[in-house]
């Protein structure tokens, strides 16, 4: 690929773009509201992070609440796994921008979080023939796939709606044969919005926010920040909700164990289970919110988590890359000694390759994962002791990993989503705000943000 050099202009319209976008969104997620809310019945579906901290608002206020969760537990695609030894995070694994400002950052802090930073620098980046980079060939990589996306950012007009991978196309077709770029663009950008470059949005797909900081991993496991949360709360857990009322003179929810009413109902359902129609809303969900369902982006992101009886790679280096011919195969890899003592490799799959890992069964993934280790490692790879894997686009409490602004759809796309409805109806969740779409604090957020909105009735 010609190198193409990263030039002020795209930093200045990339800022134009932002502050366009920004003015256009009305989420008040960070006002505070409060208002006495005894008397008043609120049910919450789903106990993610984003129904709790809803749930947790409410509470707080006054309101007798009740959460409604169809699996027999709480966290959503907040879950831990402690089985190897050492947690593995089978949704969210990391603190992305660990500020102070960070929501997340605080609930960590509430339980005395050992945080851990994932340098990305510590990374060593494997060719399609198993050979490692030096570190300059890994820098030009880096270079290269940012500079590309700056020069698809300085192409583009504002309501263009191609995908990434046509503006490349278009832009700088000879990027699609560069693997170094090809790998970055699926191990860091289908990896971070969670869907194929064929689908991502060419100008919205780094449009949204992130607090400051290098990511960081809660060594302890990530799921132990929601008991604090959950502390108290109403949950009915194995509740699983089939159809929604809501009408002038409150809410009607069905569930497998019966039936509940309240003045107002937050829904938290992933936008998976919003495309699939699975729950039914009566009366229908208004035709803006259904467009915007079907418009935003939402794909899966696999996990393999190999553990060996002893480790075959360099055990101080954080992330391992490998340009796998198939994109987004087994690319990229995180190494647990670098946090436990647990000889773990955890493997990631993405964009289009993730939903074909989804659909393999555990033996048949892990096969498929040892393969991507051999190319590299050799016959230096060992028996694989125990394992666990993900298979979030069959879920089906979730059907996908997280949202992402596909090709067409734009952020106010998700300030759709996040507009009450009849004043009775209230959707949060990672997807329905925008800035802080696909994390654990956007979904954080966005409960306080609908919490907030029955408030200020
Ligand atoms: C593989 C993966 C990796 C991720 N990595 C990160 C990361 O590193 N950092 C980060 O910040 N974020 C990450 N995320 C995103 C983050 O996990 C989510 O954004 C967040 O957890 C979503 O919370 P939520 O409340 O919106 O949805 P959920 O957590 O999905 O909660 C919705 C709840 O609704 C329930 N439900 C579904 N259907 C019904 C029904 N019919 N009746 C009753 N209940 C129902 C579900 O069981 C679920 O508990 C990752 C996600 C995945 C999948």
């Amino acid at each position: 690929m010609t190198k193409i050099s990263f030039s002020a202009i795209s930093i200045a319209r990339r800022q134009l773009l932002k502050t366009a976008l920004m003015a256009s969104l009305t989420a008040p997620f960070n006002r505070t509201f409060a208002a006495d809310l005894s008397g008043k019945k609120i049910l919450i579906i789903g106990a993610g992070m984003s129904g709790l901290s809803a749930a947790r608002k409410l509470d707080d206020n006054g309101a007798e609440v009740q959460i409604l969760e169809a699996k027999p537990h709480i966290g959503g695609r907040l879950r831990t796994d402690y089985g190897l030894g050492a947690p593995f995070e089978l949704g969210a694994g990391w603190v992305h921008g660990p500020s102070a400002n960070n929501p997340i950052t605080q609930s960590a802090k509430n339980i005395d979080a050992n945080l851990m930073v994932t340098h990305d620098a510590s990374e060593i980046i494997y060719d399609q023939t198993g050979n490692p980079l030096t570190p300059q060939q890994r820098e030009v990589i880096d270079d290269n796939w940012y500079d590309l996306l700056a020069l698809i950012d300085d192409e583009l007009e504002i309501g263009d709606t191609r995908s990434l991978y046509n503006a490349i196309k278009t832009f700088a077709p000879s990027a699609l044969k560069d693997e170094g770029v090809m790998w970055a663009l699926s191990a860091y950008t289908e990896f971070s919005k969670g869907g194929s470059i064929e689908n991502i949005s060419a100008l919205y797909h780094d449009a949204d926010e992130a607090f400051d900081g290098e990511d960081v991993i809660l060594t302890m496991g990530y799921d132990k920040i929601l008991a604090p949360l959950a502390k108290g709360l109403n949950i009915r857990l194995s509740t699983l909700v089939t159809d929604i009322e809501y009408g002038k003179n409150g809410v009607a929810i069905y569930t497998n164990k019966g039936l509940y009413k309240a003045d107002y109902v937050i829904c938290s359902l992933p936008l998976g289970i919003l495309k699939s129609a699975d729950v039914a809303f009566e009366p229908p969900l208004p035709k803006a919110h259904k467009t915007s369902i079907n418009k935003i982006g939402f794909g899966s992101v696999t996990k393999i988590a190999l553990k060996f009886d002893q480790a075959f790679w360099p055990i101080d280096t954080q992330y391992f890359g490998v340009q796998t011919t198939i994109k987004g195969r087994w690319n990229y890899w995180l190494n647990y000694r670098t946090f436990s003592q647990q000889n773990i490799l955890l493997g990631l799959s993405m964009g289009d390759y993730a939903p074909i890992a989804d659909n393999m069964n555990d033996a048949d993934m892990q096969a498929d994962a040892l393969k991507v280790l051999r190319d590299v490692w050799g016959d230096a790879v060992g028996e694989v002791i125990d394992m666990r894997a993900t298979h979030w686009s069959l879920d089906q409490h979730t059907l996908g990993a997280y949202s992402y602004v596909a090709a067409g759809c734009k952020p106010k796309d998700f300030a759709q989503l996040a507009k009450p409805i009849a004043n009775r109806l209230f959707l949060a969740g990672e997807h329905t705000i925008f800035e802080y779409a696909g994390t654990l604090h956007g979904a954080y957020l966005s409960g306080i943000r609908a919490a907030n909105q029955i408030l200020a009735l």
